[in-house]
């Protein structure tokens, strides 16, 4: 059996989740649900990132422990898989002194044998909400072009990783795809800031200013630095499944941390003579109504209330049909509706209900297929493709054009006229209706299970005979 790792990124638990971890979580679990259908064996992993200054700082100002505090961010983040109906096989989270400790450990341990750690006294700035020295080239305005906040100066002794001895490696796997990047410009970022010479990177902190994390083995007044901490939860998690999963097929990322996977990760796996994740997918941010989401303007939307307001196979629709998977896209309750009228009420679930009831009436025989296996056969085609590409809204577009398809197939048939043929355009339409509930299955899979159960059939007879209505049409 083929194997299948797939990871998104852990989540820094300094804040509840918002839209955007759902987008990452979702497009992961449509790869895996899609990967097992292929009869792969599926680790999916995701988790959460636990350590830091800016999670102490969050705590602290809560009156709480830092561990009080990422418990119960951790519990939310775990809570959003389950509403969101996302497959993981596990969660793991770096405040985890069982499993992900050692590891890190491992890992510091091997880096210095390697001659790949050293200490020097360093001057620079701090972006805490990078969790990363930034460096002089990347300021704009002497703030952080992503956070746009003010640095911290800082000044101390920290043990440095070479990350410039593993440049010319990692440029080479990149460029020939040994480590894929998608999309194609986020490679070409990429290889644009390999270009410009990767500097060596902070491997700690000081116990002093960062005590949350984990101490810096054999010298207890330095802390590992987040990144080095986090990135290790891909290996960490797979205990003693390492040899039946690594290398990750797929991490899943946004656009803001692509630099520690393709960068810093290749570099200590690289150290350590581990191989090297095969691809890492990188998606875009979702702004509200066209502006960025943020706690000031009060527009963060909680996806917990949309699941609990829509369902959440509207939600993970949403995500993966309007935002373009590998790009920024924008949330709107507005477009939201729109989308679930038009597609959902007025789309999938108008066809299955209408499909039902007439064959209900006139009844289906087994018949021609001629009409609709060509049909059948050119969406699996593209929407196998559009998935390969990581292209998640145009794996929809066929099977929403089997759909028209059908009702186009319907008016021109007109099976509710008795017709000879009736029964078995009746028969040829709930074929095309098993297959959509198949291709449906990874992108919204509570949907694909309701659509099987109503369509059950045994000697042309359904074996359900109430018909719930998938999706009530919003006012
Ligand atoms: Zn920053």
């Amino acid at each position: 059996m083929e194997k299948f790792y797939i990871t998104t990124s852990i989540a820094y638990a300094n804040a509840f989740p918002h839209i955007g971890f759902a987008l990452e979580s979702v497009q992961a679990d449509v790869l895996a649900r899609w990967n097992r259908s292929l009869e792969k064996e599926v680790f999916f992993l995701t988790g959460t990132d636990e350590h830091g200054t800016k999670i102490a700082k969050k705590a602290e100002e809560k009156g709480k422990s830092p561990q009080d505090f990422v418990d119960e961010i951790s519990r939310k983040f775990l809570a959003l898989t389950k509403i969101l109906n996302i497959s993981n096989d596990d969660f793991i989270r770096t405040t985890d002194k069982k499993r992900h400790w050692p590891v890190v450990e491992k890992f510091w341990k091997q880096l210095v044998d390697n001659g790949d750690i050293y200490k020097k006294k360093y001057r620079g700035f701090y972006c805490s909400g990078c969790e990363a020295f930034i460096a002089d080239r990347d300021l704009k305005d002497g703030k952080c072009s992503i956070h746009k906040k003010e640095l911290e100066e800082v000044e101390e002794e920290n043990y440095f990783f070479r990350l410039s001895k593993y440049q010319d490696t990692i440029k080479k796997k990149i460029e020939k795809d040994e480590l894929k990047i998608i999309p194609e410009t986020r490679k070409n970022e990429i290889l644009g800031l390999i270009k410009q010479k990767l500097d060596d990177v902070s491997f700690s902190r000081s116990r002093e200013k960062l005590k949350w994390g984990i101490p810096v083995p054999g010298d207890n007044s330095q802390t590992i630095y987040v990144w080095a901490d986090a990135l290790v939860n891909y290996i960490s998690a797979l205990n003693n499944n390492f040899d039946k999963y690594w290398p990750a097929d797929i991490h899943c990322v946004g656009k803001d941390i692509l630099r520690f996977h393709a960068l810093v990760w290749p570099a200590m796996l690289l150290s350590l003579k581990i191989s090297l994740p095969k691809k890492i997918f990188v998606h875009g941010f979702i702004s509200v109504d066209g502006q960025k989401m943020s706690k000031s303007l009060g527009n963060v939307v909680d996806p917990f209330e949309l699941v609990k307001k829509y369902g959440a196979d509207v939600v993970r629709y949403y995500l993966l049909k309007e935002i373009t998977s590998s790009e920024d896209g924008d949330f709107s309750y507005e477009k939201f509706e729109r989308r679930y009228n038009s597609d959902l009420a007025s789309g999938i679930g108008n066809l299955v209900a209408r499909v039902k009831t007439m064959a209900e009436k006139v009844g289906f025989k087994p018949g021609n297929i001629k009409d609709v296996e060509p049909r059948i056969m050119k969406t699996q085609k593209e929407y196998k493709k559009a998935l390969e590409d990581f292209k998640f809204n145009e794996a929809l577009k066929p099977i929403w054009d089997l759909i028209s398809f059908c009702d186009k197939y319907i008016e021109k048939e007109k099976p509710w006229e008795h017709s000879s043929n009736s029964t078995q355009v009746l028969d040829n339409l709930l074929i095309v209706l098993d297959n959509i509930s198949e291709l449906l299955g990874p992108f919204l899979p509570e949907t694909s299970e309701k659509i099987k159960k109503e369509i059950a059939r045994k000697n042309s007879k359904f074996l359900n005979k109430k018909s719930p209505v998938l999706f009530p049409k919003l006012c």
